[in-house]
């Protein structure tokens, strides 16, 4: 087995981190270096797909509570608008390889990323 991930550190106890939400197969982290006034980690607790890719082929039900999840956070601090960035692969800068989508919110500035 591999280690867990960070973020199922954080959702243990583990490691310190601010959880938002957290139904059981999905949950919600405020990132540690926010890009946006908004910026949270939406993530399953299932480990075994690496990307969201992976996780779209073998269980689209949790991608969808995803973007659901995704909806409530915003609902509760960004006015219901936001923006979901997934990160596929270290060329397009993931670092942590358990499939998690950025939810960005409250955006001023009309920029690419963050
Ligand atoms: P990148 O690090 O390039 O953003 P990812 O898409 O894999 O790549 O995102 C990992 C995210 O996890 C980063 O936004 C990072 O700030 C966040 N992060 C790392 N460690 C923690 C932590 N302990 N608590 C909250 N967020 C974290």
């Amino acid at each position: 087995m591999a280690d867990p991930s960070i973020f199922t550190r954080i959702r243990s106890g583990e490691i310190p981190g601010e959880i938002l939400l957290d139904t059981g197969r999905v949950f919600a982290i405020r990132d540690i270096n926010p890009q946006a006034p908004l910026h949270v980690l939406v993530i399953p607790v299932a480990e075994q797909y690496r990307n969201v890719t992976e996780l779209a082929a073998g269980n689209p039900a949790l991608l969808a509570e995803m973007v659901a999840v995704a909806q409530q956070i915003a609902d509760e601090h960004a006015g219901g608008e936001y923006r979901l960035i997934f990160n596929t692969g270290p060329r397009a800068a993931q670092s942590v390889f358990h499939v998690h989508a950025h939810v960005l919110g409250n955006i001023e500035e009309n920029r690419l990323v963050g």
